[in-house]
């Protein structure tokens, strides 16, 4: 059987390592990076730690594989009737079977400024340039700015806020800057953080923010971004690092294919119970319409289930499952929410880096998993991310 996977995150190479476990059956995995990007670690990558936690080569992961074979491109088209997909480097191919995978992007809905000023973190070249602004605005003379503002305050906005003061202390110190003062705030317009958990978590994340020195700005809405200032419900705010981690949209792939595609109102594919688009073709991960799209256990899951479904392993229908979700906030302190159970402070932490020793176990080999899981506690030398990472 041969199976044409796009995508290299979290469901398409959970589906590639299901599959290729059956010698029969020929995979073939494009991918527009050479890597896998563990998102989930990136807010510490951004932060001092060790880049080998954010990214692992693909070549890495399918080694032994005989079956797998990876290709580098974008891939820009479908055609359903002629059962082919095109890439920007031009290579028509096509498939038998095919699963998308493409992930979610960032998106800015047209907030004037955002797009030309703002640093994310949602991928290496987004650390690489947000680590180098980091580093001239403490290294030049008189350049520190004192105000960090980071916006939306999901999993991502919360774990980089919390986390950004000790690695900010580090870099005054290192580069002798007792001045100014440092403001880090987390800027959000829904009335508390991690609106999709409790309100519960909610009011403990908050406390435990403030206890980190994070100024929390509930209910205030983004209207524009200049190049030295963040206008926020109608007042600017002086600062050139805004970081912006609120609102993601669909993978343009699927607007641009819209003949090809039936779309839910949030833009995502409608799928059937086996999670797929056509006949021939499943979609998985942030991608399809399901309950609990968006998150990366969801992807992993959805990858297994297809590969089941065309491997004929399985006939079960697609059931969404709430996954369990812990968010790091500082030091040894996490808050995890499953159900109705709830805990906060070090268990919850002790729990996260469990749930990223399976998250890494899911994909790599248990000594690899082991070796990429330990480079989250090693710290990393601030120039290695600027200078190593090719930018945009
Ligand atoms: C900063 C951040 C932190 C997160 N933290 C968590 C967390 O703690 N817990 C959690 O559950 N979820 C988290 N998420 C969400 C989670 O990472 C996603 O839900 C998950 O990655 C979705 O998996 P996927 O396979 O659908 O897409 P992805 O993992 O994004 O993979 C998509 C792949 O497709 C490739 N691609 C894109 N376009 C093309 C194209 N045109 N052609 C070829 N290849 C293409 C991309 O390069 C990528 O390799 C986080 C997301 C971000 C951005």
């Amino acid at each position: 059987m041969q199976i044409t996977i796009v995508g290299g995150g979290f469901g398409g190479v959970k589906a590639a390592l299901h599959l290729s476990k059956d010698k029969k059956s020929q995979i073939t995995l494009i991918s527009d990076k050479p890597d896998f990007q563990y998102y989930p670690a990136l807010y510490g990558t951004a932060t001092g730690y060790s880049h080998l936690q954010s990214w692992v080569p693909l070549g890495e992961i399918f080694a032994g594989r005989d079956n797998v074979t990876i290709i580098i491109d974008s891939i820009a088209k479908i055609s359903k009737a002629e059962q082919t997909i095109t890439g920007t480097s031009g290579t028509l191919y096509s498939y038998h079977t095919l699963i998308l995978a493409l992930g979610s992007i960032t998106t800015y809905f047209g907030i004037e400024g955002l797009d030309q000023y703002a640093y994310g973190i949602k991928s290496a070249d987004e650390i690489a340039e947000l680590k180098q602004h980091l580093l001239e605005e403490f290294s030049r003379p008189n350049a520190a700015d004192k105000n960090f503002l980071i916006v939306g305050a999901g999993p991502t906005g919360v774990e980089l806020s919390s986390a950004l003061g000790s690695y900010l202390k580090h870099l005054k110190k290192h580069y002798n800057k007792p001045e100014p003062k440092i403001n880090i705030t987390l800027i959000e317009a829904a009335p508390r953080v991690l609106p999709r958990m409790s309100e519960e978590a909610s009011r403990l994340v908050t406390a435990r923010l403030k206890s980190l020195g994070v100024h929390v700005e509930l209910g205030k809405k983004v209207e524009s971004e200049t190049a030295d200032s963040l206008i926020v419900s109608g007042k600017p705010i002086k600062s050139h690092t805004v970081i912006w981690t609120s609102g993601v949209a669909n993978n343009p792939f699927f607007a641009a294919n819209g003949d090809q595609f039936t779309f839910a109102k949030n833009g995502k594919v409608l799928v059937d119970n086996y999670l797929r688009a056509d006949h021939n073709i499943y979609i998985i991960g942030d991608n399809a319409a399901t309950q609990f799209s968006g998150l990366a256990q969801t992807a992993l899951r959805d990858g297994v289930f297809v590969a089941r479904h065309i491997l004929k392993k399985s006939k079960a229908k697609y059931i969404a499952k709430m996954p369990p979700v812990v968010v790091p906030v500082g030091e040894k302190w996490a808050v995890f929410e499953y159900k109705k159970l709830r805990f906060a402070g070090l268990i919850g932490s002790l729990i996260r880096r469990a749930a990223d020793f399976v998250g890494y176990s899911d994909i790599l080999p248990f000594g690899q998993a082991l070796g990429v899981w330990h480079a989250q506690t090693i710290k990393e030398d601030d120039s290695y991310i600027a200078e190593n990472v090719h930018k945009k």
